[in-house]
Formats: structure tokens, sequence, C-alpha cells
């Protein structure tokens, strides 16, 4: 590597050098490494280096759009040493003067997509969108000023100072830069990726792909490919048929057929608590059954057209959009036509009632990956690698890297507690642990620092919260329905005033937030958060079994989720050097992830903690 723009730290280096040795021999890889290594400029400095000496492009793929600022901040860093162009591809929403102008907020990418063509062609009550007549009148000139990496702010200011649409800017940019940075549903997502190829003529045997966090992409992608009908749907097409009129068939009234629908949805799910299977056949049995003589596919058809005829006089009117009888029809059209083994049904109830269409395997969505050149995956916790690797790939053989934490070991101290569960089958027959558990965690809280605690689910919490604990100091507990704000109130009195505070694996002090500088100082996790064995679970466990090596379904579906969980939740003290932490494990089968999670048997809690922080670093 010719130029690296900062001092190397610890373990940096190396990954270059295995970035680097992947490019060469055009092969895809992937690398766990932790916090403080700086991963996206070792990995991004090789890439750009490779594709600009090679007459290739990269394609960096994030889970968020500020993760893709940060990756831009680091190319600026780059363009001291070349010339190159970066573009950040982002959704017509984010872009759109005009939305902003007319102060439309709730819409739908697909809705504004229409909108948008709309616009571009004009009518008399609306005029063509002004923006888009600038970008085509000053295109050329726009594109002049773009000669290096701009930023998502850069790239809406000049648009502004021509008055120009910045969503064609970024789209007329894409076609020219060298580094391509969007969120993953933008190369994973075929509808979208079909458009995406023809604005930036990537070439995939020609294009680095990186992607970042790459441990969320086997949810992601399973998410992408699955498809919910929900309550609030039908209500809300209920609610369009009455105010825009209703349409028939033979005997068949839109409106009836809906209310029909409700009934079926409320009946399905009466007795469900979470989620149950639903055979196919059987729904549709019951749809054919109130359809009589007709078939399915016409009632779908009429759907179909009272959708494509509401929306065009919606548009007329400078409406959005938008038809709620139009997407069930889809849905019913895609129960119908979908037929790939590792599709399934399910009814559930989360926020409301809902019938889902649940796609097991990422892998369809995942493996378009092996087409490119190369990829690269990086995330700070992936680790079993192997797990990854057989639910991401199909017909490559990656390789992999695995990077250890470049802050003092000693920073970090890892305890398990072996007479303690929260395992479902034993702490059935025996209360006393759970008691015991609650012990635990007081003894923790009286030692006053602050401290988090971590249950594998609110029923967890409740449970243990139902014993005489102690809660000296400030306490605070993340609730399940807590409003956005209330929640943001809780974190910051937590971050001013410390205290304990506990929270639920999944809920959102645990997805993403970081707590350094002693923020948090004790992490406690009250029980392996292994995934709850919902029918979801099992539906997964059966497809993975019939597809995988049966010995290791359970690894890679309970085990690497819980291991990446604990991880996460440790790793949220130490976020720089200079950040020390002490974690318990309350849970005699933590040891058997020692392999992962570096632990000592814990012998005497209050003695442990006052070595752990009397010792100065
Ligand atoms: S052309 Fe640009 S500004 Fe106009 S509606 Fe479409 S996205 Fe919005």
């Amino acid at each position: 590597m010719r130029n690296f723009p900062y001092k190397f730290r610890p373990y940096q280096r190396e990954m270059v050098r295995s970035v680097e040795d992947a490019l060469k021999n055009g092969k895809h890889i992937i690398m766990e490494a932790p916090t403080g290594i700086g991963k996206t400029i070792a990995v991004l400095a090789p890439s750009i280096e490779f594709a600009l000496d090679n007459d290739m492009r990269v394609l960096y793929l994030t889970r968020t759009n500020s993760q893709q600022e940060q990756v831009i901040k680091e190319a600026k860093q780059l363009e001291k040493y070349y010339k190159f162009k970066t573009v950040p591809v982002m959704g017509r929403k984010t872009y759109c003067l005009y939305l902003k102008e007319t102060k439309i907020i709730d819409i739908t990418n697909e809705e504004l997509t229409e909108m948008c063509k709309k616009l571009k062609i004009g009518n008399e009550k609306s005029g063509i969108c002004r923006y888009y007549l600038n970008f085509q009148n000053y295109e050329y000139d726009i594109m002049k000023r773009f000669d290096s990496p701009v930023t998502f702010d850069e790239l809406i200011d000049i648009s502004k100072e021509y008055d120009a649409c910045p969503y064609e800017v970024m789209k007329s940019l894409s076609s020219q830069s060298h580094l391509i940075v969007m969120p993953y549903i933008y190369y994973f997502n075929d509808f979208i990726n079909e458009i995406i190829v023809g604005w930036t003529k990537i070439d995939l045997s020609k294009t680095i792909i990186i992607i970042d966090e790459a441990h969320n992409l086997p949810d992601f992608a399973r998410e992408l490919r699955s498809e919910r009908l929900t309550m609030k749907t039908i209500t809300m097409a209920e609610r369009e048929i009455k105010s825009h009129g209703s349409d028939s068939l033979n005997n068949l009234n839109l409106i009836d057929f809906m209310a029909y629908l409700r009934e079926v949805l409320n009946d399905l799910t009466k007795d469900v608590s979470e989620d149950k299977r639903l055979d196919k056949n059987e729904f549709l049995g019951i749809i054919e059954k109130y359809l009589h003589n007709m078939d399915i596919f016409d009632v779908i058809h009429l759907m179909d057209r009272y959708a494509e005829e509401l929306k065009l006089l919606k548009l007329a009117n400078g409406e959005i959009p938008r038809s709620y009888v139009g997407r069930i029809g889809k849905f019913l059209e895609k129960m119908l036509t979908e037929d790939k083994k590792d599709i399934f049904y399910i009814v559930g109830k989360d926020i409301g009632s809902y019938i889902e269409i649940f796609a097991v395997d990422p892998r369809p969505i995942t493996s378009k990956i092996e087409k490119a050149y190369s990829s690269i995956h990086i995330s700070g916790t992936l680790n079993p690698i192997n797990d990854y690797v057989s639910t991401v790939f199909t017909s490559v053989k990656p390789e992999e890297k695995q990077f250890p934490s470049p802050f003092p070991s000693e920073n970090l101290k890892v305890y398990y507690v072996k007479d303690v569960t929260t395992k479902y089958e034993e702490i059935l027959i025996n209360e006393k642990l759970l008691e015991k558990m609650a012990d635990y965690i007081s003894k923790i809280i009286d030692l006053k620092h602050n401290t988090l605690v971590l249950f594998p689910s609110y029923r967890i919490m409740d449970k243990i919260m139902e014993f005489d604990m102690q809660y000296s100091g400030y306490f605070y507990r993340e609730k399940q329905n807590m409003s956005q704000t209330e929640f943001n109130d809780m974190i910051t009195k937590f971050r001013r005033y410390g205290g304990t505070i506990f929270a639920s694996f999944g809920g959102r002090i645990s997805e993403g937030m970081d707590f350094p500088n002693g923020q948090i100082e004790i992490t406690v996790i009250a029980g392996i958060p292994y995934p709850k064995p919902t029918e979801r679970m099992k539906i997964m466990e059966e497809y993975y079994e019939r597809e995988f090596d049966k010995n290791k379904v359970f690894d890679i579906l309970y085990k690497s989720p819980a291991i990446r969980k604990m991880r996460q939740a440790l790793g949220r003290m130490i976020r720089s050097e200079k950040d020390r932490g002490i974690g318990y494990i309350l849970d005699k089968r933590a040891k058997s992830f020692s392999k992962y999670i570096k632990m000592s048997e814990s012998k005497n809690i209050e003695e442990e903690v006052k070595n752990f922080f009397e010792v100065k670093i």
C-alpha cells in the first residue's frame, strides 16, 4: 500500500495487508475487527488504491445513513493522494427538494417515485418540477463542481446553488464515481438494484464490495424477502373504499371483501400470543370459500385495477398516489404465486395482528455478492465467522480473519456465576434460581458502580424484579413500550447521574448504544440471551436441519446470536484505551462460551470488583 492517511493503530496494518491480499487474488474476505482498530479506513484505503490502479470501482454498503457520512469523511482523507470521486447514494425522499418545499412527510418511497415521475412530465395543475428543469438546464455546470469526494450536505448545497434536484445530481454523479456509498437495500433489493445499475453503470466483475456491520446482513436479507399483511392495512383499505367508493365484480363487493379479511385475520390470531404457523392452502381455502366460484386471480385483478385508477386520480389532485387495496391485492398475489422451498407462512401479533410470508434463507439475496470481483465483510462482532459464512455464501469459500482488540486486555474482565440460570426448563421447577439471581444483582448494585443489567427478555426482568432487591442509588428501567421521549430522558439522566439501569436484550439500549468513559463500569448479563423459541425459530430450525449440517443448527440459530449479543453488550463499556469495565454473566451455561468470551469463574463478587477498580492503569 502506497498511502495511508494516519499513523497505524495496533493491528490496522495487518488488516490493510489482509485486504490487499484478498484484492490481489480476487477473493472474498470476512474480517472481525473490534472497536478501536479503525476498520473503515483500513478497508477503504487499500480498496480505493486497488480500484484506481485496476480500473475498478468500490461499492461500500452500510446499514444506516449516518454510517455513510463516516465513510465519506474517511474517503476525504485519501483525496490528498488520489484524484477520485465519491457519491452518497440515498433515497429520493432524503434528497427531494420538492418534498421539503411542499412539507409532505407521510409518503412511502414507492409513492414518491410515482409522484416524481408525474412531476417530471407535469400537468396543468402542478406544472413540471422546477428542480428537475434546473437540473436539466445546468447539469454540465453542476457536474464540473464535483471533482473530489463530497458529503451529503455538500451535494445538497451545490445543487441548491442551481436550484436543481439533488437526487438527479446524485444519479448523474454516481455514474462517474469511483466510490459509491449506499445502504444495503440499494444493492440487495432486486428492483432498486436494477435501477442503480442503470445509473451507476456498475460492472460487478470490476467491483469491490465492502459490507459494513456485516453481522446484520442475514437478518436484513430475511426481512427483505419477507412480507406482511397487517390489520392496519386492512383498516386503511376499508377507509379508502369508504371515501373513494367501492368496486365490484359479479356479486363481490370490495368493501365486503375487506371486512371478511378482517374477520379472518381476527379469527386466525385470536388464540395467538406471539406467532403461529399458517397453512397457506387452508388460508386460501377460507378465502376461496367466500368467493364461491369466482377465480381469486380475477379478484386480485379487480383490486389492482381499483388501485391504479385511484392512484392516477390522487396524482392528478396533487395527492400521494397510495392505495391500501392495491397493497392487499399484491400480498395475496405473492402468496398465491410464491412456491420456493424456504417460504413459510406465519400469523402473529406484534403492534397488531398480521399474516407474514416468511422467507427463511437469506442466501438468495446475500449470495449476489459472489458475483463481485471481491467482497470484504467487516464487523466488530462476527465470530463464529464460519456460521456467518454458511448463512451468507452459496458457492464461494471466503477467507476468514479475526483481529484482537487494540485495547489492553486487562481493561475488560469478565466473570461467570455458575449456580444460577434462566434456562426455561430449570426455572420452571426451581423458582429459587431466579431469587438467587436477584440476590446477585442486588449485591452488584450495592457496590455502587454505574451498572447496566441486561435480561434476556422483559418477562425475565419482570419476574426477577418480583423479588426483594436492593436499588441503592439512582435506578432506571427500560420498558418495552416506552416512548422515544421517555427513553431519551432516561438515558440523559443515566449518563448525567449514573446509577443502575435495567434493560432487555433486543431493547434499544442493547441494540446500539455506547457508554464509554465510565458511564457503565459493570455490565451484568442476567441469563444467556438465546433467541426466544418462537414458531418462527422452529420453522428456521426445520429448514436449516434440511439444508445444513444438523449438528450445526443450534450453533447457527441460537448460539451465534447469543455470543454476538453478549460480546456487543460487554464491548459497550470499552470504546477507548482508557475505558475499563467488568462483566458478570449470571448463568451456568456461560462457561460453554469461553472460546468466544474470555472469562473466569466468579468466587467473590465484592472482592473481584474492589480489586478491579483499585488497580490504576
Ligand atoms: S425531480 Fe427531484 S425535486 Fe422534483 S419531485 Fe423528483 S426528486 Fe423531487
